[in-house]
Protein backbone atom coordinates (compact mmCIF):
# COMPACT_ATOMS: atom_id res chain seq x y z
CA UNK A 1 0.00 0.00 0.00
CA UNK A 2 2.45 2.59 0.81
CA UNK A 3 5.33 3.62 -1.32
CA UNK A 4 3.93 3.63 -4.85
CA UNK A 5 1.60 6.38 -3.53
CA UNK A 6 2.23 9.81 -5.37
CA UNK A 7 1.33 10.74 -1.69
CA UNK A 8 -1.56 13.31 -0.35
CA UNK A 9 -1.62 16.89 -0.77
CA UNK A 10 -2.81 19.01 2.48
CA UNK A 11 -6.55 20.04 2.02
CA UNK A 12 -5.60 22.97 4.06
CA UNK A 13 -2.44 24.29 3.26
CA UNK A 14 -1.40 22.22 -0.38
CA UNK A 15 1.37 21.00 0.82
CA UNK A 16 1.87 17.83 -1.24
CA UNK A 17 3.89 14.56 -0.88
CA UNK A 18 2.22 13.65 1.86
CA UNK A 19 3.02 9.97 4.35
CA UNK A 20 1.95 10.32 7.86
CA UNK A 21 -0.85 11.05 9.64
CA UNK A 22 -0.78 14.95 9.26
CA UNK A 23 0.49 17.67 7.59
CA UNK A 24 4.19 18.36 7.89
CA UNK A 25 3.56 21.92 7.80
CA UNK A 26 0.50 22.51 9.21
CA UNK A 27 -0.26 20.04 11.17
CA UNK A 28 -3.94 18.92 9.78
CA UNK A 29 -5.04 15.80 10.39
CA UNK A 30 -4.46 13.69 7.12
CA UNK A 31 -5.96 10.23 8.16
CA UNK A 32 -9.24 10.80 7.19
CA UNK A 33 -7.97 11.63 3.74
CA UNK A 34 -5.83 8.79 3.58
CA UNK A 35 -8.89 6.64 4.65
CA UNK A 36 -11.14 8.12 1.25
CA UNK A 37 -7.70 7.32 -0.62
CA UNK A 38 -7.86 3.65 0.76
CA UNK A 39 -11.48 3.61 -0.18
CA UNK A 40 -10.73 5.05 -3.47
CA UNK A 41 -7.67 2.38 -4.72
CA UNK A 42 -9.82 -0.42 -3.51
CA UNK A 43 -13.10 0.81 -5.66
CA UNK A 44 -10.78 1.50 -8.14
CA UNK A 45 -9.76 -2.61 -8.61
CA UNK A 46 -13.76 -3.60 -8.07
CA UNK A 47 -14.32 -1.23 -11.33
CA UNK A 48 -11.60 -2.71 -13.01
CA UNK A 49 -13.03 -6.20 -12.02
CA UNK A 50 -16.67 -4.93 -13.53
CA UNK A 51 -15.47 -3.61 -16.63
CA UNK A 52 -13.60 -7.10 -16.95
CA UNK A 53 -16.65 -9.26 -16.61
CA UNK A 54 -18.74 -7.27 -19.00
CA UNK A 55 -21.34 -5.92 -15.61
CA UNK A 56 -21.66 -2.34 -17.05
CA UNK A 57 -23.85 -1.33 -14.20
CA UNK A 58 -22.03 -2.65 -11.67
CA UNK A 59 -19.04 -0.68 -13.29
CA UNK A 60 -20.96 2.84 -13.58
CA UNK A 61 -21.59 2.86 -9.57
CA UNK A 62 -18.14 2.04 -8.78
CA UNK A 63 -17.19 4.40 -11.24
CA UNK A 64 -19.70 7.09 -9.70
CA UNK A 65 -17.92 6.34 -6.43
CA UNK A 66 -14.88 6.89 -7.60
CA UNK A 67 -15.58 10.28 -9.02
CA UNK A 68 -17.26 11.44 -5.78
CA UNK A 69 -14.53 10.85 -3.48
CA UNK A 70 -12.05 12.84 -5.74
CA UNK A 71 -12.22 13.85 -9.02
CA UNK A 72 -9.08 13.72 -11.08
CA UNK A 73 -8.48 12.79 -15.23
CA UNK A 74 -8.85 8.96 -14.42
CA UNK A 75 -12.45 9.30 -12.43
CA UNK A 76 -13.71 11.95 -15.51
CA UNK A 77 -12.14 8.90 -18.15
CA UNK A 78 -13.64 6.37 -16.39
CA UNK A 79 -17.23 7.96 -15.39
CA UNK A 80 -17.49 8.52 -19.31
CA UNK A 81 -16.67 5.48 -20.18
CA UNK A 82 -18.95 3.24 -17.96
CA UNK A 83 -21.95 5.94 -18.56
CA UNK A 84 -21.52 5.28 -22.57
CA UNK A 85 -20.83 1.44 -21.96
CA UNK A 86 -24.65 1.89 -19.56
CA UNK A 87 -26.29 4.03 -22.97
CA UNK A 88 -26.31 7.07 -20.65
CA UNK A 89 -25.18 9.35 -23.57
CA UNK A 90 -26.29 12.25 -22.38
CA UNK A 91 -24.66 11.82 -19.10
CA UNK A 92 -21.34 10.81 -20.80
CA UNK A 93 -21.43 13.77 -22.67
CA UNK A 94 -22.13 15.96 -19.54
CA UNK A 95 -19.32 14.57 -18.41
CA UNK A 96 -16.86 15.12 -20.88
CA UNK A 97 -17.84 18.99 -20.77
CA UNK A 98 -17.13 19.12 -17.15
CA UNK A 99 -13.47 17.62 -17.86
CA UNK A 100 -13.12 20.08 -20.81
CA UNK A 101 -14.46 22.87 -18.58
CA UNK A 102 -12.09 22.20 -15.22
CA UNK A 103 -9.44 20.80 -18.04
CA UNK A 104 -5.95 21.75 -16.61
CA UNK A 105 -7.49 21.22 -12.92
CA UNK A 106 -8.21 17.37 -13.20
CA UNK A 107 -5.48 17.01 -15.54
CA UNK A 108 -2.57 15.26 -13.97
CA UNK A 109 1.15 16.68 -13.66
CA UNK A 110 2.67 14.79 -17.09
ZN1 LIG B 1 -1.15 21.42 5.64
Amino acid sequence: MEGQSPGLECPTCGATGQGGPECRRCRSDLRLLQRLEAERTAELRELASALANGRWSEALLSAQYIHTLRKDETSFRMLAVCQLLNHQFEAAWNTHRQYRTGAGRWAETP
